[in-house]
């Protein structure tokens, strides 16, 4: 029997994802019917970009499962009317692309790129010799597929990188540490926050975890604006606690025009695009979760409700 298939997102949602879903789904023979307009009470699967454009899921009543193109699921995990799984993106090429971001912001601290792009005033500075990855240590806040990913592709540049998560890890290559975050700051000339904005996450770095860290630190969040407290983090950033952020994600998005993040000198902005799903890829996993719930095996990627995550 045909299987029904509910997109849930906008016109651009839509024109971005749906040509590579309906095209993975005949190549892998599924037979799903994948539309905007199904019926409530027919729908099989949700597949969904955006939020908020459905609050009530309730007439969904034979939906086996809530597939999500994203990696985030904090706009949609307390809805109590979403009584089915809801599984998030893994992979989707979400990964690939976190891994570029952070590699390259990392990079850019780490060689003082900024010095040489924003200092061509014809005075020849070469008395300092940068560290090497070896000497300057990285922490990842947040082990899960992006921060893992991100993690090993430093070890892979030489960085020693330190991990921190709510269970214990162990991860080749990486320090992993669960408990006082301060632990795990506490060397760390560069941190990157890529934990899930939960309530226990919620204003993580905040003054007291800004003061553990090395005088001079380095902070990328492309995880969740909230992760910060931002007024204690415009704070270390003006007594030089910590020497530059660079932020992905903010606590409002777009960030307003005049929020003090956009004219200081030692923030960048990035809006947002760190790491986006890839239709094919992405469209892959999708496929792969329908088939396994036709077939009636455990769906991957599933959202734990009470971590929120
Ligand atoms: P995962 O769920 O795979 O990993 C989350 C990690 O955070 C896990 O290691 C988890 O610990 C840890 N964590 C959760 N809560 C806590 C806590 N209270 N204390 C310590 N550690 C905690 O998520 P992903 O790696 O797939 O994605 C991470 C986040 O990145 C997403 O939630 C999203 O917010 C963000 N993101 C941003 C994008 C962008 O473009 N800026 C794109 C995609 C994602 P444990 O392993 O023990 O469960």
């Amino acid at each position: 029997m045909t299987v029904k298939a509910l997109f849930v997102g906008t016109d651009d949602d839509w024109d971005t994802f749906a040509p590579s879903l309906i095209a993975t789904f005949a190549d892998r023979a599924l037979d799903v019917d994948l539309s905007r307009d199904h019926t409530p009470a027919d729908v099989d699967y949700i597949v969904m970009a955006g939020s908020k454009i459905i609050e009530d899921f309730s007439p969904f009543t034979r939906c086996k499962a809530l597939l999500r193109l994203w990696a985030g699921v904090e706009d949609i995990v307390n809805n109590p009317t979403i009584t089915m799984p809801i599984c998030r993106m893994v992979g989707g090429g979400l990964d690939a692309g976190m891994v570029e971001w952070v590699t390259a912001h990392v990079l850019r601290h780490h060689v003082g790129m900024d010095a040489h792009i924003h200092g061509q005033d014809g005075i020849w500075r070469n008395t300092v010799t940068p560290p090497l990855a070896s000497e300057r240590p990285v922490t990842i806040l947040g082990l899960g597929a992006l921060g893992a990913a991100c993690g090993q592709a430093l070890v892979g540049l030489g960085f020693p990188v330190t991990g921190w998560s709510r269970s214990q890890k162990d991860i080749t290559g990486i320090t992993c540490l669960s408990g006082d975050i301060k632990d795990a700051v506490k060397d760390a000339q560069i941190t990157v926050l890529l934990m899930p904005l939960t309530p226990d996450t919620k204003h993580t770095i905040n003054a007291d975890v800004l003061a553990a860290m090395p005088n001079g630190a380095f902070l990328l969040n492309p995880g969740r604006g909230p992760l910060i407290k931002d007024e204690d983090l415009l704070a270390a950033l003006e007594t030089g606690q910590i020497a530059h952020a660079t932020l992905d994600t903010f606590e409002v998005e777009p960030l307003p025009a005049d929020h003090p993040y956009w004219a200081h000198p030692q923030v960048t902005v990035t809006p947002h695009i760190a790491s986006a799903t890839r239709p094919a890829p992405a469209a892959q996993v999708i496929a792969d979760n329908i088939a396994r719930g036709e077939a009636g095996q455990p769906f991957l990627h599933v959202v734990d409700r009470t971590a929120g995550y």
